[in-house]
């Protein structure tokens, strides 16, 4: 079916910015430049400008910007890393697979890890802190990197879904030792299919990185310094990211946050919903996702959906209860319930006013009538 309001609109984000992804595209295939290219290291500079790191590794996807992050910085068998349940399952599968354990602990109201808990959660194995910035909000990282600091742990950020948003005058991805980025295409910065990067001030974690997306080859001397895996991410790839991260992505994070305080202008007090608008005044969020908790999840979902407005659901159960993912069951009482709220309203660069009109508009229908 056509929604009224799409969720997103691939189509009309490239119809907007078709020249210039042309372009870009064009300047690769014409010169033959496919992998490991300018392209690459241009954005790569870019990237770490812009986040404030020294260096920014561009790889095949955000997964493998966690997986090596945490490889690289020496995870073993053995150790503990600290992680939030409420959170895309790449951030736990890359912890598993260093062969770590992830150790769950629960998020507050504003989504993100619950350092009131955190310190209970460490123990002699624990290496490593890995919180996550959902929906483009930093977790406040001048309480976290003090606990990390006090106790001797790493801290490894999934900024995934963070890109450009801060904590007081620092950007997520540039607090602890590395930051984990996303190019999916529905992220704030969105390639046209898998990308990633890691950012980091640490030249070894950076050397590291750069050698394992290319079979552990240093591609200066040719040396193989250990296995690896083929992980890079596209040359092609970097230059239409990197024509969108210079050009356009702060106008669509300006545009994001105009557009979420449109959608809390309307959605004040209306029924019992509760908006994602928190009161740390040192958190500057991109508003990756707009995310909205009621009690009446599926019957508004219902009725936003036979009205036209098209809503997504992150996530609709705790990961635990994928059994498949051999997590066990851990008590997260506001992971859980957040589980059951949470719809994700529209919301992207080319969401207009009037969209945000007519979900506000649908909404406040569903609980005048009910
Ligand atoms: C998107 C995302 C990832 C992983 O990204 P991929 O590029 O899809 O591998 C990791 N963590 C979070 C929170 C994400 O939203």
């Amino acid at each position: 079916m056509a929604y009224k309001v799409p969720f997103v609109d691939a189509r009309k984000h490239y119809a907007l910015y078709k020249e210039e992804i042309d372009g870009a595209i064009h300047d690769c295939l014409s010169n033959g430049d496919m992998i490991y290219r300018r392209h690459l290291r241009e954005f790569e500079e870019h990237l770490a400008a812009y986040v404030g790191t020294k260096y920014a590794i561009g790889l095949n996807s955000g997964y493998h910007a966690l997986a090596f992050a945490l490889m690289g910085v020496g995870i073993q068998p053995g150790d503990e890393v600290i992680t939030v349940a409420h959170t895309f399952v790449a951030t736990v599968s890359a912890i598993i697979h260093a062969g770590a354990k992830p150790v769950l602990i629960d998020v507050s109201e504003d989504y993100n890890m619950d350092l009131d808990q955190l310190e209970a959660a460490i123990t002699p194995k624990t290496k490593a802190i890995l919180p996550v910035h959902l929906n483009g909000r930093v977790c406040n990282m001048d309480r976290l990197m003090a606990i990390a600091d006090e106790h001797g742990l790493l801290v490894i950020e999934d900024a995934a879904q963070a890109l450009g948003g801060r904590y007081g005058d620092k950007r997520g991805g540039s607090f602890g030792i590395a930051g984990c980025f996303s190019f999916y295409p529905f992220k704030t910065l969105g390639g046209f299919g898998d990308g990633g990067a890691i950012t980091t001030n640490d030249e070894k974690l950076a050397m590291y990185a750069r050698r394992i997306r290319f079979n552990g080859e240093d591609r200066e001397t040719g040396e193989y310094h250990h296995h690896g895996f083929t992980a890079l991410l596209d040359n092609v790839q970097a230059a239409v990211l990197d024509v969108k991260l210079t050009k356009h992505f702060d106008n669509w994070i300006g545009h994001r946050r105009a557009m979420a305080d449109r959608y809390r202008q309307g959605l004040q007090g209306v029924g019992d919903l509760r908006l994602p608008h928190f009161s740390d005044p040192k958190n500057w969020d991109n508003y990756q996702n707009y995310v909205i908790r009621t009690k009446h999840r599926e019957s508004l979902r219902a009725h936003l959906k036979e009205n036209g407005v098209e809503t997504l659901v992150h996530w609709a159960r705790p990961m635990w209860d994928h059994k498949g993912l051999e997590l066990g069951t851990p008590d997260l009482p506001e992971t859980a319930s957040i589980s059951r709220e949470v719809i994700s309203l529209p919301m992207s660069a080319e969401l207009t006013p009037e969209h945000v009109d007519i979900v506000v508009a649908t909404i406040k229908a569903y609980f005048e009538r009910a």
